[in-house]
């Protein structure tokens, strides 16, 4: 077989569809967030990045950079180990206290990333549970699906965000069977948020654990930056809450807060838990002062939704297409990977800014877009310049406006019990419509 043959072609062919992945060269600067320096080949030159998941700037906050310091100047680099031998550091277990009283939790357990910890707590626990079925929203990351995968259970895919079509799918299960409800908050490409109560309500009433994907609320929902369960006061009714280190908290590492039986249960069979070197306890030492210090802090919180909602208003303003939703993620719609390429290419060569064009498999095909994630620390100066920036380039791409009309944000679902009989539409769909832009989602939905 010609092996280089094969590699470069299947290469050219995600070059012919523009979806090649460029790696943009950032060299973040600590003190100018969310100012970094781009190396364009030879030429080093100041960008401003529009596209991080550092959402509220913490990478940078001076308390985490100082825990991290001391943590290395005390206990070195490495863990040393496995968490099993010679591996657990006073700093995990300090941080696993800290995520389990973060979520109301009896317990936490942490893992070297988000990806790894859902991975690994969803592949242990279908895996093991007694002839168990996972009921999986359609929109859940590829962390998720790759672990219900592994654990070879069975799985059902439910409509994205719809307790009508859990329950449906719900009936069709045998009671006897151990049942696993797996979903996110935020879901992060299209920002829409899950109507977790609801969600809940239909798990209950069918007696299956719920397993909730937090990674893009964490840190910046709830009064004390638990996520979205916290924020509609229903962390009690998950049985498993999942979050990143890596995202609102600025560092590294993934985690699973539950009751102590199931933090006991994976710790003890999860291989992806067991067999690999515990997280530096530098790491563990700046995630615990980030999770301390938005425990506490409100500011970052409610800077970033006032960024969030002035970006929008002027996306609107310039009639710059924008997914109507009611997180921090800002999707501007382009619909074409080439364009989507192109605009991303002029803003970071005409305007220094930065941000990383999202493209197929990410997203579906005919969706490519910008993902912005406006932070507490982008001015309002930052917002006017880039929406300067994006209007010149949309007339010079020839992409297609927006009615100059302000989109109206959807609320997140409320809290509220869920009634299977009464309301034609589950609150997801009923949100849809009010955006009506999706028109295709709607008219997936089996009663609307
Ligand atoms: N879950 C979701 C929903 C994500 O979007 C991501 C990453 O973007 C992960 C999990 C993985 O988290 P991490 O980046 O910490 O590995």
């Amino acid at each position: 077989m010609d092996y280089s043959a094969f590699f470069s072609n299947a290469l050219d062919g995600l070059r012919q569809e523009g979806r090649y992945r460029v790696f943009a060269d950032i060299e973040r600067v600590a003190g100018a967030f969310p100012r970094a320096r781009y190396h364009d080949g030879e030429r080093v030159r100041d960008v401003i990045v529009w596209c991080s998941n550092d959402y509220l700037g913490m990478g940078q906050n001076d308390k985490v950079r100082q825990a991290m310091h001391r943590s290395i100047d005390l206990s070195g680099t490495g863990a040393g180990g496995t968490r099993n031998i010679a591996g657990t550091n006073h700093s995990h277990v300090l941080l696993e206290r800290e995520l389990a009283d973060l979520h109301d939790k009896e317990a936490a357990l942490l893992f070297t990333s988000g990806y790894v910890s859902n991975w690994a707590a969803l592949s242990t626990l279908a895996a093991k549970l007694p002839n168990c079925v996972v009921l999986s929203d359609a929109g859940n990351h590829a962390s998720m699906i790759e672990g219900i995968r592994h654990s070879r259970a069975e799985y059902r895919i439910f409509k994205h965000n719809c307790p009508d079509d859990l329950a449906r799918c719900l009936r069709e299960v045998e009671p006897d069977r151990a049942k696993l409800v797996a979903f996110e908050s935020v879901y992060s490409m299209d920002g829409d948020i899950a109507p977790i109560a609801e969600l809940c309500d239909v798990a209950e009433q069918y007696d299956a654990m719920t397993y909730l994907d937090e990674v893009h609320a964490v840190g910046l929902y709830g009064r004390r930056g638990a996520g979205i369960a916290e924020r509609d006061g229903v962390m009690n009714r998950l049985t498993i809450i999942q979050g990143t280190l890596g995202k609102a908290f600025g560092v590294i590492g993934g985690y699973i807060a539950s009751s102590a039986p199931v933090i006991d249960f994976v710790r003890s069979f999860a291989s992806g838990f067991i067999f690999t070197t515990a997280l530096p306890p530098m790491l563990a030492a700046g995630a615990l002062a980030s999770v301390r210090h938005l425990k506490e802090s409100q500011w970052e919180r409610k800077a970033q939704q006032d960024r969030v909602r002035l970006l929008r208003e002027r996306l609107d303003d310039r009639g710059i297409p924008h997914r109507a939703n009611p997180s921090h993620i800002v999707p501007v719609m382009v619909g074409d990977p080439v364009k989507c390429r192109t605009v991303a290419n002029r803003l970071l060569d005409d305007f220094d800014i930065y941000i990383q064009p999202i493209n197929y498999p990410t997203v579906p095909r005919g969706t490519e877009r910008l993902r912005l994630t406006p932070s507490p620390l982008h001015s309002r100066g930052d917002i006017e310049q880039l929406v300067e920036a994006l209007d010149e380039v949309w007339e010079q791409t020839g992409l297609a406006r927006a009615p100059r009309t302000r989109v109206k944000m959807p609320q997140a679902a409320p809290a509220h019990a869920w009634r299977p009989k009464e309301p034609a539409m589950c609150t997801a769909c009923r949100q849809l419509l009010a955006m009506s832009s999706d028109r295709a989602m709607l008219e997936a939905h089996p009663r609307a």
